[in-house]
């Protein structure tokens, strides 16, 4: 069944602070290898779907399900990070006063365990830091101290430092808030690049780069699931028209 094919499962989530819902029975799902986009306005629910994903958050009722059999709700954020979870927050999180590759370097070394830091294989760690220079556009930034980078560039290297910690599921906020439009066209192809070997819910304001990233589109609205297709798809349903018009 779905539940077991699908690498991100959410089932009648329903999360209340106070009596007021801020998820409402939300279903929703990932497949391994799937790139998803979710949009919906203010309020809508879509931190606290990602706080539920991450454990940050416990849901009051419903299924959260990862990888086919692991019961996120019994887990702990440090756990669910262990996982293959990785979340992007907002703002850039980046060491500014160390080097692009410092950073990079301190992802991975974040990561490792301690029996694998005695036998750690450095090549290898310096190969995959110069395969996700690459992705991430900074190749020749390398040197440079992080803070030095722009906005764009920052957020840029924080995708890099969640990917050196090798997630199964990247969970990306709003990252090209801020960003020039010559950034956020970089942004799609970067991310859609990435989406060729990890699995990423996208969680963005800006239409032009949700239409440019081309998948899978899903409008939250008071917590529960408003409307899911295309980009031109939810964008002609009169209901959505609604929500981002009508107040
Ligand atoms: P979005 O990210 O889509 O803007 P949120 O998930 O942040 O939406 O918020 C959904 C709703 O839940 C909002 O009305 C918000 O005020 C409320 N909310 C979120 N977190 C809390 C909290 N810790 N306590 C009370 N209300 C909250």
């Amino acid at each position: 069944d779905l539940m077991t094919r699908a690498l991100l499962y959410l089932d009648g989530v329903t999360v209340s602070f106070d009596g007021f819902r801020a998820l409402n029975s939300l279903s929703f799902t990932v497949m391994p290898g799937e790139m998803r986009a979710i949009i919906g306005p203010n309020g809508a629910g879509k931190t606290t779907m990602m706080d539920v994903v991450t454990g940050k958050t416990r849901p009051d009722e419903g299924d959260v399900v990862f990888d086919g059999k692991v019961d996120l709700t019994r887990q702990d954020e440090a756990a669910i990070a262990k996982l293959g979870i990785g979340r992007k927050f907002q703002k850039p999180t980046v060491f500014e006063s160390h080097s692009v590759w410092d950073n990079l370097d301190l992802a991975i070394e974040g990561r490792r365990d301690p029996l694998a830091t005695l036998f750690h294989r450095e090549g290898e760690e310096r190969d995959r830091i110069e395969e996700i220079l690459g992705i991430v556009r900074l190749k020749d930034r390398r040197h440079e101290l992080a803070g030095a980078l722009s906005h764009g560039q920052k957020q840029w290297l924080e995708i890099g430092m969640l990917l050196a910690q090798n997630p199964k599921l990247l969970l990306v906020d709003e990252p090209v808030a801020g960003m020039t439009d010559a950034e956020t066209a970089e942004t799609a192809d970067l991310l859609r690049e990435i989406a060729q070997t990890h699995s990423v819910v996208v969680v963005e304001h800006d239409m032009t780069f949700v239409r440019d990233l081309g998948v899978k589109v899903t409008v939250l609205h008071e917590g529960s699931v408003l409307a899911e297709g295309t980009l031109d798809h939810v964008s002609a349903d009169p209901r959505v028209v609604e929500v981002y018009l009508g107040r």
